[in-house]
């Protein structure tokens, strides 16, 4: 039996013992964890990262592709403390609300018209984290459709290899397999197209355009299938992050997008990880020209320092809400931290830094000067098949034999054997669960020198793993 009072401090345990017999990890292998784990790290500044036992790595994963202005900011702690004595918590139920957050959403809207083009932005619907806002997202959909008297057009069209989170709607909404198996997912009312990823899902003898085509002949199959009057929602991220950072081919959006206003389904727009800044552009929907319906902010709204999300709802689906209103009483969702006051104010003083700072023009510029060094330095190895990414979304992706684009078994986790010896090396960097991705989103302050740095340590991570990536490949 776990022995808790010996797990606690004041004992002899070791922190990685008590981190073992108390921690309930996500996403993490509970075998692996308890030979290996944990990885324990202690500070931060910067692109930098500092571990327990006094390594120091340059970190290009931004922890989870949220720390955007970089960790250790004092302006942000001096924003939160302020808060926290002005007005640590106050809700939004009821018709409460607190100036933090009148403020915050004045400026979201503001920057989505302005920045991406999302001039019909009508209100900001907060929670906490990226899934619980693709959550209220899933009843949204729902919840419009029912008010306009269409209750049967509730299915939302995802694609296979988007991320979307892990809430039990997040999940469904999410197109990986390895998150569905043995949850007993995804739910009857999400549908999957075509992953878009020309590299690696591209036919014999296909080229971009006909990729594409047979991408935009699968969505429309799937609305002939399922009946138009049936699907209220298509969701995508601009550039799918989790799936491989990958970036859609030419004219893509604005097939889909054509697709989706002909059928009269909602597009949801992703932006957990495109939004502020992280492509070199203020949003992927201002990147791409789309005209969202909603979409997901997370991640960089607080670059982490505070878990805050929102839903941001255009004013067509607003205006259906609003006229239904009386019909139906008041809106029966929300959180206990919607809108909550510190988040706000830490997420004003993250934007402050964002804009004094000019980081997403720091965004396009070193993320250009990292792309075109990492596949100077590592883009003729046998096994990097492509390096491609927008901004500080980067992604070098693995494969088993360059001139037929064979990949690696999925099984022999190529590309995490990469990311764990560049890891020994000094520089983190993420695995992927889709394909055989490693992935490259650090902070959008980082230095041409850190770039040059992380490229190096890399770049030898890379000659370490080589013997064995040849020996996987079956060479
Ligand atoms: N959507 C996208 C595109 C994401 O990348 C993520 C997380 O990585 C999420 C949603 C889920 O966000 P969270 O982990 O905050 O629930």
């Amino acid at each position: 039996m776990l022995d808790l009072e010996n797990g606690l401090p004041g004992t002899n345990y070791s922190l990685e013992e008590m981190d073992r017999n108390t921690i309930f990890h996500p996403l993490t292998s509970i075998s692996a964890h308890m030979k290996a784990g944990p990885a324990i790290m202690r500070s931060a500044k910067g692109a930098r990262v500092v571990g327990a036992d006094g390594t120091e790595y340059v970190d290009c994963s931004g922890g989870l592709w949220c720390v955007n202005i970089g960790f250790g900011r004092e302006e942000i702690a001096e924003a939160a403390a302020k808060a926290m004595t002005d007005l640590n918590y106050w809700h939004l139920f009821g018709s409460s609300s607190n100036e933090a957050t009148i403020r915050l959403s004045s400026r979201i809207l503001t920057l989505l018209r302005e920045e991406a083009g999302f001039t019909n932005a009508a209100r900001v619907f907060y929670g906490t984290s990226g899934s619980d806002a693709n959550d209220t997202n899933y009843k949204l959909v729902r919840y419009y459709s029912t008010l306009r008297g269409k209750p049967e057009k509730k299915k939302i069209i995802s694609r296979t290899g988007g991320y979307h989170g892990l809430t039990a709607a997040a999940s469904s909404l999410t197109g990986i397999a390895a998150y569905h198996k043995a949850w007993n997912l995804p739910a009857a009312d999400v549908v999957y197209t075509e992953c878009p990823h020309f590299y690696r899902f591209a036919r014999d003898g296909e080229d971009e355009a006909a990729f594409c085509d047979r991408m935009i002949a699968d969505l429309e199959a799937i609305i002939a299938r399922e009946g138009a009057d049936t699907i209220g929602g298509f969701i995508a991220e601009p550039i799918m992050g989790t799936g491989g950072v990958l970036i859609p081919p030419k004219g893509y959006f604005a097939r889909v997008q054509e697709v989706l206003d002909r059928h009269d389904i909602l597009l949801i727009v992703d932006e957990v990880i495109t939004g502020f800044g992280r492509t070199g552009n203020w949003f992927g929907t201002g990147l791409y020209g789309l005209k969202p319906d909603l979409i997901t902010l997370a991640k960089g709204l607080t670059s982490a320092y505070f878990p805050m999300s929102a839903s941001v709802v255009s004013e067509r689906m607003w205006d259906v809400f609003s006229e239904a209103s009386d019909e139906y009483g008041p809106v029966m969702h929300g959180f206990t931290y919607s809108g909550h006051p510190v988040g706000a104010a830490v997420a004003m003083a993250n934007l402050d830094i964002m804009e004094n700072e000019g980081l997403v023009q720091n965004a396009a510029e070193s993320g250009a000067y990292l792309l075109a060094a990492l596949k100077a330095k590592v883009g003729d190895h046998p096994h990097v098949g492509d390096v491609r990414g927008e901004g500080l979304m980067i992604g070098v992706e693995f494969i088993a034999d360059k001139a037929t684009r064979r990949p690696f078994d999925p099984a022999a986790a190529a590309h995490r054997l990469v990311a764990a010896k560049a890891n020994a090396q000094g520089v983190m960097v993420r695995a992927l669960p889709f394909i055989e991705v490693v992935s490259f989103s650090p902070a959008l302050t980082i230095s041409k020198e850190e770039c040059d740095l992380a490229v190096e340590r890399f770049a030898a991570g890379l000659e370490d793993a080589s013997p064995e990536l040849a020996r996987l490949a079956g060479h």
